[in-house]
C-alpha cells in the first residue's frame, strides 16, 4: 500500500513517515501542492493524505484538481477545527479528514477504513465481552444497543478493550487518545474515563476500574 503525504511541516512529515512505514505502509512525499500534482500524474498511490495548510495552495483547492487526476481516496490533515472548513473540505473530493492533533492509531485507522470503503469491504468488529466495537465505523454495541460516545471516550474505551485486564497508565492513555502533542491537563484521562464509566453503568459486565496511583483497565465481569 503505497500512500502520497503531502505535507509541508518538515519535523511532521518526518514522524509521519516513520510512523506510517512502521504500519506497513510505503510513504512517497510531497512538501507542496505543485510537487503533489507532478508525483500523481507519474503514477497512481493507494491514499492521498494532504495538509490543508500547504505554502503554495490552499489544501482544499489541491483536493479539487487532485480529484480530476485521479481517483484515490483523499484524506484531509486540519489544524482547522471550524466547521465551514470541514464541510469545505469533504464538498471539494476529500473522502475524510482528521484534525491536528490526531493519534497515529486513529490516522492509520481511518486510512485503513478508507481503502475498505472504497473497495466495498466491511470493516474489524473487536469483541470485549457483551460490548461489540466497529472500530473503523467509531460505532459500539453493547447488548444490541448502540452507545453514544464522544470521540475520546470512544479512543479510550477502544485502547482499553483492546486489552482487557491490562492496566493502563494516565500517560499511555493520553497518548493514545489525544495524541502526539497534546498540551493540557492530565486529568483529562480521568474526567472522560468518569464519562465513559457512567456510559457503561448499565451494563455491569463491562467495569471500568482505576488502579491506585497507576491508571485504568477495563475488566470484563462473568
Ligand atoms: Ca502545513
Amino acid at each position: 500500500m503505497t500512500v502520497l503525504l503531502v505535507e509541508d511541516h518538515r519535523a511532521l512529515a518526518q514522524w509521519l513517515t516513520g510512523e506510517l512505514q512502521h504500519a506497513g505502509w510505503t510513504v512517497v512525499r510531497a512538501g507542496t501542492a505543485a510537487e503533489a500534482q507532478q508525483l500523481v500524474r507519474r503514477r497512481t498511490y493507494d491514499v492521498l493524505l494532504v495538509d490543508i495548510g500547504l505554502p503554495d495552495a490552499d489544501g482544499v483547492d489541491l483536493c479539487q484538481e487532485l480529484r480530476t487526476i485521479t481517483p484515490a481516496p483523499i484524506l484531509m490533515i486540519t489544524a482547522r477545527h471550524d466547521i465551514p472548513e470541514r464541510v469545505r473540505a469533504l464538498d471539494h473530493g476529500a473522502d475524510d479528514y482528521l484534525p491536528k492533533p490526531f493519534a497515529i492509531e486513529e490516522l492509520v485507522a481511518r486510512m485503513r477504513a478508507i481503502l475498505r470503503r472504497t473497495r466495498g469491504e466491511p470493516g474489524p468488529v473487536l469483541e470485549c465481552g457483551p460490548a461489540r466495537i466497529f472500530v473503523e465505523e467509531r460505532r459500539v454495541e453493547v447488548e444490541g444497543q448502540t452507545l453514544t460516545l464522544t470521540r475520546r471516550e470512544f479512543d479510550l474505551l477502544v485502547v482499553l478493550a483492546r486489552h482487557p485486564g491490562r492496566v493502563f497508565a494516565r500517560d499511555a492513555l493520553l497518548e493514545s487518545a489525544w495524541g502526539y502533542d497534546f498540551y493540557g491537563e492530565s486529568n483529562v484521562v480521568d474526567v472522560t474515563i468518569r464519562r465513559l464509566r457512567s456510559r457503561l453503568e448499565p451494563f455491569p459486565a463491562l467495569d471500568v476500574q482505576a488502579v491506585r496511583g497507576v491508571g485504568y483497565r477495563l475488566m470484563v465481569v462473568a
